[in-house]
């Protein structure tokens, strides 16, 4: 029994189902890359290397470097190309570098580890937010997030809610969008990169910019759930149908970006100037995930081909009850203070620890 034969079962979130029925009627699943877990020992002999982007080979350029399909940013440590050159490598990390501004502080959130394998420690442009891991007593995991002007934190103690809002560092959008899309045409099988011409000289140049910046609407999903690192790549099941061939979907820690692959030739030859039909498909897991976990859905406009300086905003929830009998601990001394009124104007640090995580407490209240 090969492995087609085995039927692969997918979930979704149950008010996505009907969106994922429709998507699989125009697509089939055709690639799951799942970063490897250990190094890579075999490549090939180094003469016979040639840059699936910008077709050179080794005597008219080097491969030297450990190219990452997936960018090491965002956690694939092991998953690396031997067609891809040094030169375009290098062009590559500008724009992974523009995808890890975009980012933000979620990096540090989610405690994705990067280069030198540590937790990357985020500091905004205006140093008015920190973000790094930190040992809390018993707790190695724990990520502070620390509120340096006082104005990032806007904790609402009715609700639950809390925002924090910081300066991004400045990122060109189209980069972001190339970041992604490179990822999509390392992974693409071999047999149908003729078909990409255009997209790779495209992805490689920066005169077509603004005409690539057209396709640059990026499907984001943002669920509550944290996921391996890895990509999914879709076809479509009938050429006649007025489609794009290749959808691509990159799952990130609790984001998963689609985007589809511009210009393939034979969608460009057989649709001429009428647009195709985008279709996007909901986060889909290959296990059952809890029925409370939450999903909302944006499309991202990457098309800007100039720098721009944003707010980015990270939201989370607490339980409003908790905050009525609170008491407070001397993060030094683990000492405890009872019925402490929760002013949440007064916060300028958070931290976040892994979810079942306990500290000891050394509780001082004093007796009657
Ligand atoms: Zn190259």
């Amino acid at each position: 029994m090969s492995t087609e034969d085995i039927p692969l079962i997918m979930y979704t979130f149950p008010k996505h189902l009907e969106d994922v029925q429709k998507f699989f009627t125009h697509y089939l699943l055709e690639e799951i890359v799942l970063p490897p877990t250990s190094a890579r020992t075999k490549f090939p002999p180094y003469e016979e290397r040639i840059c699936r982007f910008c077709k050179r080979n080794s005597k008219e350029t080097s491969f030297k470097t450990d190219s990452h399909v997936i960018p090491h940013a965002l956690g694939n440590k092991y998953l690396v190309a031997d067609d891809e050159c040094d030169q375009c490598n290098k062009l590559f990390s500008t724009y992974e570098n523009c995808l890890v501004d975009y980012l933000g502080i979620h990096r540090t959130v989610f405690s994705s580890r990067g280069k030198k394998n540590k937790v990357p420690k985020f500091k905004s442009p205006d140093a008015g937010l920190t973000a790094s891991n930190t040992h809390f007593q018993t707790i190695e995991k724990a990520i502070i997030i620390e509120d340096n002007n006082g104005s990032a934190f806007n904790i609402d103690d009715v609700s639950g809610k809390t925002t924090i809002n910081y300066k991004k560092h400045s990122y060109i959008p189209i980069f972001v969008y190339k970041a992604l899309l490179k990822v999509a045409l390392s992974l693409i099988k071999e047999t149908y990169l003729p078909a990409y011409t255009e997209t790779i000289k495209m992805l490689i140049t920066d005169h077509s910019d603004n005409f690539l910046s057209s396709f640059a609407k990026v499907g984001a999903a943002y669920t509550s759930l944290h996921m391996k690192t890895h990509c999914l790549i879709f076809r479509k099941q009938s050429a006649t149908e007025s489609f794009p061939t290749h959808v691509f979907q990159l799952y990130y820690e609790n984001l998963v970006f689609q985007l589809f692959i511009p210009l393939n030739k034979e969608d460009c030859e057989y649709y001429g100037d009428r647009a195709l039909n985008i279709i996007y498909c909901p986060p889909i897991f290959f296990q059952p995930e809890a029925e409370d976990e939450k999903c909302s859905f944006e499309i991202l406009d990457l098309s800007g081909t100039q720098k721009v300086k944003e707010t980015g905003t990270l939201s989370m929830m607490f339980d409003p009850e908790a905050t009525k009998n609170l008491s407070a601990m001397n993060p030094f001394t683990g000492e405890v203070e009872s019925n402490v009124k929760f002013n949440p104007k007064n916060i300028a640090k958070i931290m976040l620890v892994p979810s079942g995580a306990s500290i000891p407490i050394i509780n001082n209240s004093k007796k009657s």
